[in-house]
């Protein structure tokens, strides 16, 4: 079957850059995964008056001006967006157990950080403050549904497993429909809306913690090798 989406040039350029070989490979996103997103934005979206109008996996039609009600429209609620990654992106918290747990994974896999981030001068601070909290491994920004990036970082992976995390539902459909033999976990810290999040096609872990996450991986690499 014919991926059904494309890499973004940057992101096959930076994968392109990016050593391969035949041993299995994690790829790992980072807002909501690796580091807190959602708390972090409802602070910055509180300082300029803005709240979430429920809890629900969306941005655009999600965000309202507190004291009126009133939604953001789709320009003004990306330009928040924006401004937060401009603001914030050198400054966000770890999610518990996530360094610990790559740590433990990279002995058996090789790991990949796949991350879509405005803003390419953006990059370098994303990467600084993950080295910070001890998780410095190779890094790609990408646009768009990763499932075009994800087949490009499956090439010379022979038969060795593939697991792709992810909190955005688009993304592991996406992920899901392009490279079928990866391992698809969905991932979502914020625990109110990992409650709400719905189950998706092929998951094979659906998870808010690092420690059964990382329990779930080496057990299914362990398991590959044998
Ligand atoms: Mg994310």
């Amino acid at each position: 079957m014919p991926n059904i989406e494309t890499a973004n040039a940057s992101a096959l350029q930076q994968i392109k850059e990016i050593e391969k070989r035949a041993h299995p490979l994690l790829i790992c996103d980072v807002d909501e995964v690796l580091l807190q997103f959602i708390p972090h934005l409802e602070r910055f979206m509180k300082d300029h008056g803005i709240s979430f109008k429920e809890t629900a996996y969306r941005l655009k039609a999600n965000m309202i001006y507190t004291q009126t009600g009133e939604n953001l429209t789709d320009d003004v609620c990306m330009a928040v967006i924006h401004n937060f990654f401009e603001s914030e992106v050198g400054k966000q918290e770890a999610v518990p157990h996530a360094a610990e747990q790559l740590e433990r994974l990279s002995k058996l896999c090789d790991i990949v950080i796949l991350t879509n981030l405005p803003g390419s001068h953006n990059k370098s601070a994303r990467e600084n403050l993950l080295t910070r909290l001890g998780m410095d491994y190779p890094l790609v920004t990408n646009e768009g549904p990763k499932g075009g990036a994800v087949a490009a970082l499956c090439a010379e992976r022979g038969h060795h497993p593939v697991i792709f995390i992810d909190d955005s539902p688009t993304n592991i459909i996406s992920v899901g429909k392009s490279t079928p033999h990866v391992q698809l976990v969905h991932f979502i810290a914020d625990s109110r809306f990992f409650a709400i999040a719905g189950n998706l096609p092929n998951v094979a872990l659906k998870s808010n913690c690092w420690k059964e996450t990382g329990d779930f991986i080496e057990n299914l690499l362990v398991t590959a090798v044998r």
